[in-house]
């Protein structure tokens, strides 16, 4: 199999790849010698984390983070959206990962839509640089899908302040971060949706106790976050009281995959999954020779890269605003949806390839590329979970784009 041409491109964004992939190879930093997290999603210790915030740093003091935001705000102003390439750069030279995400990539951009000048000044520019790290309180335990039915009151004090009391769940960084977006109730006497509004939480303030949830992987990097009485000033509002599901719907819109690399997070499918795979099946050894040569298995390879070469395709078209005007965002909730589910077949297959190899565990020294493949294979159930389950991202398609008749 032969990787796929590569795209024809402006000039100036080729000479930009260029440049970009010149520096990831001459800054990427070493193996630090531990295990690193896969995602954002299971960052565990402080050697991690510092590794992964001083990596998000080195990218963004050499230009190369907040292209698209505004020079006035830490960003760069940059007309040409050059964000999406320093993204696949970014995975095509096997680069850590910015541990900043959900700052990145669902915080940031709502702060640009709904913040005041105040807000955008205050919160921005210490984004990019991974200096205050962001979590996402949106989940509880009785309110995950059905988000607006979320219970946690901010209640208003007569100096303008609230007091947040109740319960997040699932989230993810917050035992590192220093901000939290908050959806939270301001009115339990209005109607499920106008009751709620949005926030931007600082989370060291008394009353605040943030608990490690272990995965099945037997690693952490999510939480739960109990707040009791938790004080919070006037000027922590995004947007206007009552506003904050209009307010979450766009976080969900960019969470989902709205600004495709706009904070330099992963590109959503960048080729290298399927080449990884065909390296392992390459090495997985049969009687015959190695998996690579099994009809099945090729079968099922070449299947994947159809299928992430469509998916490449689809953030092309993604940008090209006469193809998506009609059904703005489709193609990124069902890229969302393709995406997530490929990657779950996708490690799946090179499990199966690695026969027990694919077996052995983190730590174990003859594991098969450190136990990547069964990590990630374990991993990518939340995938299909996290921003809106594969159940969740059907009905949204089926009713909003299809025009199939609601559920309920
Ligand atoms: C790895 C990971 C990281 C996460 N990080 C965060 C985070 O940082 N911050 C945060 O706030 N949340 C986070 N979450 C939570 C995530 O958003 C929720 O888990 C998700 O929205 C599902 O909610 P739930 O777990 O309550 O499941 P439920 O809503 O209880 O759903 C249970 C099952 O029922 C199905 N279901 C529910 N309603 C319907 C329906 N109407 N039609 C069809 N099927 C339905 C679902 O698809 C699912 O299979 C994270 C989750 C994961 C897995």
């Amino acid at each position: 199999m032969t990787p796929p041409k590569e795209d024809v491109e402006p000039r100036e964004i080729a000479e930009f790849r260029r440049e970009v992939r010149a520096w990831m190879e001459a800054h990427k930093p070493p193996d630090p010698g531990f295990k690193l997290p896969q995602s954002f999603l299971e960052v565990e210790s402080e050697r991690q984390f510092d590794f992964l915030r001083n990596w998000q740093r080195k990218v963004y003091e050499a230009g190369y983070l907040g292209l698209d935001w505004p020079a006035e705000y830490g960003g760069r102003g940059d007309a040409l959206k050059r964000q999406r390439v320093v993204s696949q750069e970014l995975t095509r030279a096997g680069a850590p990962f910015l541990v900043n995400v959900i700052g990145l990539q669902w915080a940031g951009p709502t702060i640009l839509v709904y913040g005041t000048d105040a807000q955008k000044k205050r919160m921005l520019q210490p984004i990019l640089s991974a200096e205050e790290i962001w979590c996402q309180g949106f989940s509880e335990p009785g309110s995950g899908s059905d988000l607006a039915s979320a219970q946690a009151r901010a209640e208003k004090q007569p100096d303008g302040s609230y007091r947040v009391t109740g319960h997040k769940v699932w989230t993810t960084l917050a035992h590192h971060a220093k901000w939290m977006i908050l959806l939270a109730r301001t009115d339990p006497n209005a109607g499920k949706y106008e009751g709620l509004s949005f926030f931007l939480f600082p989370m060291d303030v008394p009353g605040v106790t943030v608990q490690p949830l272990i995965k099945m992987t037997g690693e952490g990097g999510f939480n739960q976050v109990i707040f009791d009485s938790a004080p919070m000033p006037a000027d922590a509002l995004l947007g206007k009281e009552g506003q904050g599901w209009q307010v979450a719907l766009t976080t969900l819109l960019y969470e989902r995959g709205a600004a495709e690399g706009s904070g330099g997070g992963q590109a959503s499918a960048s080729g290298e999954g399927i080449r990884r795979v065909v390296s392992v099946a390459r090495r997985a050894a049969r009687e015959n020779g190695s998996a690579a040569a099994d009809p099945v298995f090729r079968d099922r390879m070449a299947q994947l890269w159809i299928e992430e070469e469509a998916l490449r395709l689809s953030a092309m078209r993604m940008r090209i605003p006469a193809l998506t005007a009609d059904r703005p965002h489709a193609l990124q909730l069902m890229n969302k949806l393709v995406f997530s589910e490929y990657y779950q077949r996708l490690t799946d297959l090179a499990c199966e390839m690695l026969g027990p190899d694919g077996a052995l565990w983190l730590g174990e020294p003859s594991a098969p590329d450190r136990a990547e493949w069964p990590r990630a294979y374990m991993n990518s159930f939340g995938m299909t979970i996290g921003g809106g389950t594969s159940e969740i991202l059907r009905n949204i398609l089926g009713e909003r784009v299809l025009g199939l008749p609601k559920t309920r």
